[in-house]
């Protein structure tokens, strides 16, 4: 069967394709999204799962960014909250930590006022380690902070959002990967792997870190941003866990462990990729760096290769030209036309901040057609949901 001729057509179903499948389709465009593999079979399942602001973006000062994702915690924890739960996070420090505790006490002051007094936070008692953290090391251990965040499914959360996309009338093909697109100045006609050609007004480009790699496909060459391809693997551990923990890793670097399936997730690193693989997989270092951290925290129950259920291991994008640390965590848009968009570019940024990210895409998309229309994506809610197809 032939497809009608649409105002969107959207290459990529994560958490940024589907985020704008849903704010254009509320608003009233006719749309449709291809996806190559399933909803959120990208950087979109492999994540931390935290719906949250970003402590550690307050030591670089980008207070906007946690301002406008706190913001966006709260609205996800408003509109689905049977997909997004708020979770008490805890932080120990340790005589040879590299924060002194009143350091990480200032930041976590400044993140609830910043949450507007949603993120309380509280240093526990010392009688009150072990029965929250149970097993973690206390050889060392000066305090414990915890304060609160939001946690979610990031597959499910995704799916979720597809679902109100297609009920709002958009449609999604699974298994249907770009082969190539090419414009005539009114439409583009887009040819899918398997042959199948679709036609669509204004092409959106949230393919993720295959972003390049689906521009290559594009006539004519869309505008791009060099960046660095950034991975980051989280395993799953033989291990029971009820408690978010925050801390560092043996080499220093940011390490959450949390609970996922009534056992421990413990994640992430960052390794620098050449080139995106059709399939990012855990290097050694990756593998042995995570499980070196949790036998530092739990000397009691160390881990080994044989006691990993599963992993996850997603790339993101970052600007060049800075540190994987420092870079932005913001989504960048590049459209051909900034007047009158014909192709719109999303680097995506965080999961937390998808919705506010999609609105600010609507805005531009809207551009192109003579009677602009606008949902908001605010009152809309989402509730779980399987899977979305067809
Ligand atoms: C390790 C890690 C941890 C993270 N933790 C958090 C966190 O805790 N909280 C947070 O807020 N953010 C987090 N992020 C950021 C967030 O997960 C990502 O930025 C977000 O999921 C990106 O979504 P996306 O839609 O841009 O990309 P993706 O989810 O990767 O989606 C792109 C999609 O495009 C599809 N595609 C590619 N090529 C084609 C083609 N030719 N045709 C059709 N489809 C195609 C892919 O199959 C994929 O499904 C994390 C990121 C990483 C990597």
């Amino acid at each position: 069967m032939v497809e009608p001729d649409r105002d969107l057509l959207i290459v990529g179903g994560g958490i940024y394709g589907c985020g704008i499948a849903q704010a254009a389709a509320a608003s009233g465009y006719s749309v449709t999204l291809i996806e190559k593999n399933n909803i959120a079979s990208g950087a979109s399942s492999q994540s931390t799962k935290l719906i949250h602001g970003g402590l550690r973006y307050l030591e670089q000062v980008k207070v906007r960014l946690v301002f406008e994702a706190l913001r966006e915690r709260e609205m996800l924890l408003k509109i689905a909250p049977e997909l997004v739960q708020r979770e008490w996070f805890f932080i120990p420090i340790y005589a040879d930590s590299r924060r002194p505790w009143w350091f990480v006490a200032c930041g976590l002051l400044l993140y609830w006022l910043l949450s507007g007094g949603r993120s309380r936070f509280r240093r526990l008692h010392e009688g009150e380690w072990q029965t929250v953290l149970p097993g973690l090391k206390t050889e060392g251990l000066c305090a414990v902070l915890a304060y609160e965040d939001a946690a979610t499914d990031d597959a499910a959360l995704t799916r979720a959002v597809a679902a109100s996309a297609k009920a709002y009338g958009c449609r999604i093909f699974e298994d249907s990967g770009l082969a190539s697109a090419s414009y005539d100045g009114n439409f583009w006609l887009v040819r899918l792997d398997d042959g199948r050609e679709m036609r669509a007004r204004l092409l959106v480009n949230a393919s993720g870190p295959w972003m390049h790699e689906v521009c290559s496909r594009i006539i004519p060459a869309p505008p791009e941003v060099a960046v660095r391809l950034i991975q980051g693997t989280h395993l799953l551990l033989d291990r029971p866990c009820r408690s978010y923990i925050y801390t560092e890793s043996v080499d220093g670097r940011v390490m959450f462990f949390r609970p996922w399936k009534g056992k421990m997730l413990v994640g992430t690193t960052e390794v620098e990729l050449a080139e995106m693989p059709l399939k990012p997989f855990p290097t050694k270092n990756e593998v042995s760096t995570i499980l070196a951290t949790h036998n530092l925290y739990f000397p009691g129950s160390p881990c080994s290769e044989a006691d990993i259920l599963d992993t996850f291991c997603g790339v993101r994008m970052l600007p060049a030209g800075s540190g994987a640390f420092a870079a932005s965590r913001e989504a960048l848009m590049l459209a051909d036309d900034e007047r009158l968009p014909a192709y719109l570019g999303v680097y995506g940024g965080k999961l937390t901040t998808y919705r506010s990210e999609a609105q600010k895409a609507l805005a531009l998309i809207a551009r192109h057609f003579p009677e602009p229309q606008h949902a908001d994506t605010r009152s809309i809610p989402l509730g779980d949901s399987g899977k979305a197809s067809g």
